[in-house]
């Protein structure tokens, strides 16, 4: 039985589960925006919580930082977003489906790229037509291909009819809250170079493309580490984290390393020194999951240029003036949640010949740590005693109650939400204090002591 998973399958699970639901789904959907349910809101948080601890609390060097989704338009002209942060785009003239024709070029297994100029990409793509078809139509008809600026326009603060002419931006990466704080980071904390600011929070894109469900989005979250560093040291510290993130997959997620590659960018910006993406085995196939960027010191100087306000920095012991170097690790939170299922994702045959989907997350990551039953939903006493053992390990551990059809479909259930425990109380418990505790990956049984299981899960869930 195969385990890699479909999309069709991904997509049905975390409908059917409540991991996520398509927005405003009641009023005919909103495209590229998602919702997470109550599993979905769960794993979200442990990802952010494991990359919290991996990247700011265990690291002496590194800070968080809370930026606000606007900032100053100035922001992003010194970025280069206004001027140049654009994908190509084309319209089919048959159906009028918009398509991002760097990804139609790849797909046709020519060499594209999103930083080409609109001459560049307009001439690849007249060159290599009668290899594209359009993946809603089949027709290959197609405009002429514009580039689209992907910044997502507000009137915040403006209260003028024509506001679209001094538009605000709803930030389309969360780093460049990260730069413009540095000196005020560098001034109030006790850091010095090289260190990091560290931060989890909502971007915009108007992506013209809405397909993959939340491997591209119009609203999502980044979690972003940008490290500071001196210029003679940056390709080091750069080194270093890309191990660092790598290790992040495999020793805090769990993910399993043939998932996983590197993928290194052949045509870099103008700036950067060097740049790899961790790449994950979706069911469409590798994809971006994450990007460790070598971006020298253009950030500081863009912003030293626009704001005004000198942004280097002077060596507390030799006195050595310059502009910090960036190093940088930028990972989306709905990647990394589509990339948790799909790894965790198991289809398997039991013993007894029945079909199960598991998904089998590190326990750190299960939405659901330890679900309680009482064997049979009828009877009181047992329901009180399930009750009573809910109520006391709720406390810590993310527990749920399930007290509905019989207990194989109980078991179902919590296996294809990624439970790693279910406790269940039976007529023998009420006489020996004893449950049997199920475990989700080797489905075997034991039974432990009521007044134990805390103990028991504690060290298990560690
Ligand atoms: P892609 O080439 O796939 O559009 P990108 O190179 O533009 O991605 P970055 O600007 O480097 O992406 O953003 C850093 C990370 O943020 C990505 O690795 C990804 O995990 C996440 N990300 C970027 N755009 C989106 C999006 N539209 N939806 C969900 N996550 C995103």
């Amino acid at each position: 039985m195969s385990n890699q998973p479909t999309i069709e399958e991904i997509v049905s699970l975390c409908k059917r589960r409540g991991f996520v639901f398509p927005s405003s789904e009641i009023y005919g959907g909103f495209a590229a925006v998602y919702d997470y349910g109550s599993y979905g809101v769960e794993l979200e948080n442990n990802i952010k919580k494991a990359w919290w601890k991996y990247m700011v609390q265990v690291r002496e060097d590194i800070v968080g930082l809370d930026s606000s989704i606007f900032m100053s338009p100035r922001i992003w002209e010194a970025s280069g977003h206004v001027g140049g942060f654009s994908d190509p785009l084309a319209e089919c003239k048959k159906c009028h489906a918009r398509l991002r024709v760097d990804h139609l070029l790849e797909e046709a297994g020519v060499m594209a790229d999103e930083k080409m100029s609109e001459e560049e990409i307009n001439k690849l793509f007249s060159e290599n037509k009668a290899k594209i078809k359009c993946p809603t139509c089949g027709a290959q008809d197609f405009s002429d291909v514009k580039k689209f600026n992907l910044l997502v326009k507000s009137n915040l603060g403006n209260f003028t009819e024509d506001w679209n002419k001094e538009p605000v931006y709803l930030r389309g990466e969360t780093c460049q809250g990260i730069y413009v704080n540095f000196k005020n980071v560098l001034d109030s904390s006790r850091v010095k170079i090289p260190f990091g600011i560290a931060q989890v929070g909502k971007a915009f894109r108007n992506e013209i493309t809405a397909r993959q469900f939340i491997f591209r989005t119009r609203e999502f979250e980044q979690m972003e580490m940008q490290y500071f560093t001196n210029p003679a040291d940056e390709m080091t510290a750069y080194e270093k984290l890309r191990e660092y993130r790598w290790n992040f997959y495999l020793a805090e997620l769990g993910f399993k390393a043939e998932n996983l590659k590197w993928h290194q960018h052949e045509n870099l910006v103008f700036y950067a020194k060097e740049a790899y993406d961790i790449e994950f085995n979706y069911p469409f196939g590798f994809k971006e999951l994450e990007g460790v960027h070598a971006r020298g010191d253009y950030d500081l100087t863009q912003h030293t240029k626009f704001s005004g306000k000198e942004l280097s920095y002077t060596d507390p012991f030799t006195n050595e003036k310059y502009i910090p170097h960036i190093i940088e690790s930028s990972v989306g939170v709905g990647r990394t949640v589509l990339a948790a299922i799909c790894d965790a994702y198991t289809q398997e045959e039991t013993a007894g010949g029945e079909k199960r989907v598991v998904l089998k997350f590190k326990p750190s990551l299960a939405p659901v740590k330890v679900a309680v039953f009482p064997l049979m939903k009828n009877k009181p006493e047992l329901v009180a005693k399930a009750k009573e053992i809910f109520d006391v390990l709720k406390m810590e551990f993310m527990c749920e109650f399930d007290d509905n059809g019989n207990v194989g479909k109980r078991y179902r259930r919590q296996d294809e939400i990624g439970t790693p425990y279910c406790v269940t109380v039976d007529f023998e418990s009420l006489e020996d204090g004893a449950v049997t505790v199920r475990d989700r990956d080797t489905m075997t049984q034991e039974r432990i002591k009521i007044a134990e299981l805390q103990k028991y899960f504690g060290e298990k869930l560690k």
